[in-house]
């Protein structure tokens, strides 16, 4: 009987230890202030529950100082220094905590769970982990990200599964550095933590899944603003043909605040771009076709031989899928869409999830022959 009772003592801690472990997630490791360099001062505080600062209990209304002093962090607790340290930690004590950090030189954030401080490598400035569960920070990222662009829970979801697939992809991106990633544009946005309640909500349903490919692999969830109506092979853009990002019609974009766009270039400058790129331009049929260049049936990837990638750049259009009329001494582009148009339109998935669709058929309806999976 005691040995039974030992039996069914000890799978009562294993499960309450293997639950407090699921419920724990994974936490990844992100730098925020990423792109300052020169933060010598700066200030945090709890902004929600209890936290520990290097291992010691600190009351809400506590005032914790961080500085640069001489190699190291001096850290100071209502202006009393406590001692200068390589590694300063706020710890939270429960999962639902979040904090404020102030550099003096920079606006004021709030996230979620626990903050590491450190030093950059020439000792100069504070450099910011945040220790973050995976699915706060995929919040934090769809609401910097596209937090704005729609109230629809289900938007949300596609939108945290398609950062969920980038995160994936990427957590290695910044591993020498010490971090998984960082909070700008060369990873994801990740100004703050989610406080848009559809946002949070669309991110904790679509917890674990991801998008995999016809090979199982988790795919590059590539998006763009509005596709015109029809979305680009990435073939088009990169030159590698990528499976599931092929052209499709897309009638959701149709009518979305960036479906269309003009932009007036006179006619000389027009035509000595092309001059400039090996040209006849005073043959008549190669002058016709280029102020008459259209895409009305259809997206097209070149002028002649010229990538309308290219053109796109040099003349800063939002988007390749143009058509050109001539305009008195000028031609008027008449232009579809904005970005580079491969994969996902946001716009688009926004549209479909305010008409009902579910977020799988958004994700199937630009991404071909995915599935999602839940790891
Ligand atoms: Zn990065």
């Amino acid at each position: 009987m005691k040995r039974f009772l030992s039996i069914i003592f000890a799978s009562i801690v294993f499960f309450s230890f293997y639950s407090a472990l699921a419920q724990e997630g994974n936490r990844l490791r992100v730098r925020i202030y990423s792109e300052s360099n020169n933060i010598s001062e700066a200030t945090i505080a709890s902004s929600f529950g209890s936290y520990q600062l290097n291992e010691n209990s600190i009351k809400r209304q506590d005032k914790i100082n961080l500085s640069v002093s001489n190699g190291k962090i001096l850290l100071k607790l209502n202006d009393q220094e406590q001692g200068s340290f390589d590694t300063v930690r706020f710890t939270s004590t429960d999962l639902k905590c979040f904090f404020q950090v102030a550099p003096t030189n920079n606006k004021a954030r709030r996230y979620d769970n626990d903050l590491e401080i450190t030093l950059t490598k020439d000792k100069k400035s504070l450099k910011f982990i945040n220790v973050v569960l995976e699915d706060n920070y995929i919040a934090g990222v769809v609401q910097s990200e596209a937090g704005g662009a729609s109230n629809s829970v289900e938007f949300f979801k596609v939108q945290a599964i398609c950062c969920r697939n980038y995160m994936k992809r990427n957590l290695h991106k910044h591993e020498k550095d010490g971090y998984n990633l960082c909070d700008c544009v060369n990873c994801q946005v990740y100004f703050s933590r989610a406080n848009k309640e559809q946002v949070v909500e669309g991110a904790a349903k679509s917890t674990g899944e991801v998008i995999v490919d016809k090979n199982d692999k988790i795919i590059e969830t590539l998006f763009h603003s509005n596709s015109g109506g029809q979305t680009v092979d990435a073939k088009d853009v990169w030159g590698n043909d990528i499976s599931y990002l092929k052209p499709v019609e897309d009638s959701f974009s149709v009518g979305q605040p960036n479906y269309t766009w003009e932009k007036e270039i006179s006619e000389k400058e027009w035509l000595n771009y092309f001059k400039g790129k090996g040209l006849d331009v005073k043959d008549y049929n190669t002058k016709q076709e280029l102020l008459n260049f259209s895409q009305t049936e259809g997206r097209k990837a070149k002028i002649f031989d010229i990538p309308l990638t290219q053109i796109r750049k040099d003349f800063k259009l939002k988007s390749t899928y143009f058509t050109v009329v001539p305009w008195g001494s000028n031609v008027k582009l008449k232009g579809k869409g904005y970005g580079h148009g491969v994969g996902m339109s946001q716009e688009g998935a926004a549209k479909m999830c305010e008409e009902g669709y579910e977020y799988w058929q958004v994700i199937e309806h630009y991404f071909k022959d995915v599935k999602i999976k839940k790891q």
